[in-house]
This record gives C-alpha cells, sequence and structure tokens, in this order.
C-alpha cells in the first residue's frame, strides 16, 4: 500500500462525461480530482458534466450491466475493459399480490438483492473504484454499515487491488463473513458506524493511496445511485413513475435517483413527467423523517438504535438534499417501527416472492404507512427501491418465523398439521 498518485500527473484523466467537481452549496467548481469538500465553504462536491448526444438505442445496445449509462457516469467510455463486479440491471418486479395488498393499483419492485454482493452498494462501488483508477488510488477503503463493506471487498478483490475495510463491531455476524471470505483487510472497531465514519475521515487524510469510496472520493461513489433511477425508467419502457419510495441512510441514493430522472428528462431520454420521491427510515435512526415532519431544515444527528443497521446512519451528510428533493417533488419522509419492518419483510416475501434485508422491510413498512395516511397517491404508479437481501440480516426475523411443527416422518402427522391452520 506505497504507491502514489501521481499517474494523474502523467496520464490525462479520463472520466467520461464528468468535467468538473462544483459545490452544491456555493457552487465553487475545481478540477475533476479526489477532493469531496469545497474550500470556500466545506459544502459537498458533485460531480459536474457536459453530455454528449445519447439516445435509447445507444443505451439499449450496451452492456447489459450498468455501463450501460457510462456516457451518464465519471467513468472512462472503456469502463468495462476494466475488471470490476459490472452490477445493475437488476428485476423490475409487477408487484400485482403487493400492490392488492397494501391497496395500490399500479406497483413495481426494483429487486437489487440481484447484485454480485445482493445489495444496491454494488453500484456505487463500481462506479468509485472505476473513477478511483482513473484518479490513481491503488487501495479501496470504507467505513461501512454493511453492505459497502461486502460490495467493497468484492470489487477490490475481482480488480486485483487491496481493500481496507473499517465496521463496527456489532454489525450482523453474516455481513462480516461475507466481506470477510473476499480476504481484504477487514477490521472491527469498537464504536457506531458513525465514529467508524470519522477514524475512516482521518485515515483518509493520512494514506493518499487510498480511495475510501464514500470519503475522499464520494463524489464519483454517489454517481453510481443514479444508475437505479435510469434503470427504473428505462425497464419501464422509457417512462419516469408517479411515485417513488427510497430508503435513506447517508440519503444518497434519494437524491441521486431523483438526479436520474431529472437527466433523463432534460436530455430528452424521457417525458419529464412529474413524479414525486419519498424516503423511508427506521424510527430509531430516523433524523431525516423527524426533520421532514417538523418542517426543519437542519438534520439533528440522533444515536442509532434500529434492526435496520444497514440504514444506521444518526448523521446523514446528504440530509438537507433529501428534504430539498422531497419538498421539490411533493414527496415525504416516513419512518416505522423496528416490529413494522419485520412486517414489511415479511409481506414482501409471502406476497412476491422476495427475501428484502431490514432496508426492504423499512421501504414496504414506509410505503404501507405512506397510504394508510393519505401521503402516498394509491392511484399513482408506484416504485418500492428493494436494496438488500434478506439472507444478510436472518438474525432480524429469526426470532419471528419457523417451522410450523416439528413431526415424525408420517403422512397423518403432516395433515394433522396442515388442518391446523
Ligand atoms: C447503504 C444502503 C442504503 C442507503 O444508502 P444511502 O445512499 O447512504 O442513503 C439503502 N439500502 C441498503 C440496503 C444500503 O445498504
Ligand atoms: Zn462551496
Amino acid at each position: 500500500m506505497t504507491s502514489s498518485v501521481d499517474v494523474q500527473t502523467t496520464t490525462p484523466l479520463d472520466l467520461g462525461p464528468a468535467r468538473a467537481l462544483s459545490c452544491r452549496e456555493c457552487g465553487h467548481r475545481i478540477p475533476l480530482a479526489a477532493e469531496f469538500a469545497c474550500a470556500e465553504c466545506f459544502g459537498p462536491l458533485e460531480v459536474a458534466y457536459e453530455f454528449g448526444t445519447i439516445t435509447r438505442a445507444d443505451i439499449e445496445a450496451g452492456p447489459k450491466s450498468i455501463w450501460r449509462y457510462r456516457n451518464l457516469l465519471p467513468v472512462p467510455a472503456d469502463v468495462d475493459s476494466y475488471p470490476n463486479t459490472d452490477p445493475g440491471l437488476t428485476r423490475l418486479v409487477k408487484a400485482d399480490r403487493l400492490a392488492a395488498a397494501l391497496g395500490v393499483r399500479s406497483l413495481w419492485v426494483k429487486d437489487d438483492t440481484g447484485n454480485p454482493t445482493h445489495s444496491f452498494k454494488d453500484r456505487v462501488v463500481a462506479v468509485a473504484l472505476a473513477a478511483a483508477r482513473q484518479l490513481g488510488f491503488t487501495v479501496l477503503a470504507c467505513p461501512s454499515t454493511g453492505n459497502l463493506a461486502n460490495a467493497v471487498a468484492a470489487a477490490a478483490a475481482r480488480a486485483g487491488w487491496e481493500s481496507v475495510v473499517l465496521i463496527p463491531s456489532s454489525l450482523e455476524r453474516a455481513k462480516i463473513l461475507t466481506t470477510a471470505v473476499y480476504d481484504g483487510a477487514l477490521i472491527a472497531v469498537d464504536g457506531n458506524y458513525d465514529d467508524v465514519n470519522r477514524l475512516a475521515t482521518e485515515l483518509a487524510a493520512e494514506h493518499e493511496d487510498w480511495a475510501f469510496v464514500n470519503v475522499n472520493v464520494r463524489p464519483y461513489y454517489a454517481e453510481g445511485s443514479k444508475t437505479l433511477g435510469y434503470e427504473v425508467a428505462e425497464q419501464l419502457g422509457w417512462r419516469l413513475p408517479g411515485q417513488v419510495v427510497v430508503p435513506v441512510a447517508s440519503g444518497s441514493q434519494l437524491t441521486k435517483v431523483d438526479k436520474a430522472f431529472r437527466e433523463l428528462g432534460e436530455l430528452g431520454l424521457v417525458e419529464p413527467t412529474p413524479y414525486r420521491v419519498f424516503g423511508a427510515q427506521a424510527t430509531g435512526c430516523s433524523p431525516v423523517a423527524a426533520a421532514f415532519k417538523s418542517g426543519e431544515d437542519v438534520i439533528r444527528p440522533v444515536k442509532p438504535d434500529t434492526i435496520a443497521r444497514s440504514l444506521a446512519i444518526g448523521a446523514p451528510a446528504d440530509g438537507p438534499y433529501v428534504l430539498d428533493s422531497v419538498r421539490r417533488t411533493n414527496g415525504a419522509v416516513e419512518d416505522v417501527t423496528d416490529a413494522e419492518v419485520v412486517e414489511g419483510i415479511r409481506l414482501l416475501a409471502r406476497t412476491e416472492g422476495i427475501f428484502a434485508e431490514t432496508a426492504g422491510g423499512v421501504t414496504v413498512a414506509t410505503a404501507k404507512k405512506l397510504i394508510e395516511t393519505g401521503q402516498l397517491d394509491p392511484d399513482a404508479e408506484t416504485v418500492l427501491l428493494i436494496t438488500g437481501d434478506g439472507l444478510k440480516t436472518l438474525d432480524a426475523v429469526q426470532d419471528h418465523i419457523g417451522p410450523r411443527a416439528t413431526i415424525p416422518p408420517s403422512a397423518a402427522a403432516v395433515r394433522e398439521v396442515l388442518n391446523r391452520g
């Protein structure tokens, strides 16, 4: 882990249509680099683009992964010739049985459990890795609430990079093992995610060749979430849904799905029809929902206490921008209890045969609550983003489900159990 970042001084930086980093707060622009905070005002930096002509046909003829949208991302045009996990193009499932259970007319589930490490994080990591390679990094790193750890360790393994993954020591066992198997440097830290995140920021300043995907290359990483929005629109037949429900941890994903829908409209790839963006949180970590409900612009950090650990970020960096997105699109942010999260997981499983992790339970349960409270329009076409796989959070459901009975191997005993109902 000793090579330096001087590649960018000798090779011209090729990040496709990306042209600069610009500050979300003051608009100050800097050249593309591994920077994440504005030198003028400390606001977060975001990738600014100059898009060429992009047609539906170009995209449809592209790779069957997020790289079909490479001309909309901060990656080189030949990005798919480098080893990466090539995530994306997951199923968009017409969820008629869940729609009936929730009392909505037209419902779709974007099933991102189908990604290489079974969560949407493969999208953001793939883009971060592609950009980090161009920026001259050689080590992929992250602080993680679990899914990011999986995605970083796997992508680094595939690319032949070293990885450094920092996790809270209390993480679910499954998420620890499914990271450790890729054999990077996995380090458990005594503390919660916000502590681990602070530690990562400190380390990023010390190690020039470490690309902390969600810290020093965060502007590039974050753009990967746009692919969820692009895919939903393409899979609906190149149109925007009326409503989308998105789980909120740092809030990045929600703002980027919104950005993707806007870009598609601006580029003429879809009709710019109005859409509403809804955020979903667990009550035990709901700082954005709290700010939304009280009409405030600032997010008050909380100490997370919820089974939805992949969403347990108490000080969400993009919280204020989530508020901007939902207010601009006439959406909302709502939160649900852990009991409702478990019920959401079970409802999705029994109606659609999809086993989501706790974040998916948050999304389904929040959609239900938004409908019951009249915030979500039951007649508008709705998409739920199911971002992670239930096999990684078995501990959340283990006390609630199991066999109906344990019986001797006899037909009569089976009949007896089934008759009990
Ligand atoms: C990280 C994560 C999210 C939310 O991501 P943010 O962009 O930080 O809001 C949603 N779902 C799952 C399963 C995640 O792991
Ligand atoms: Zn600024």
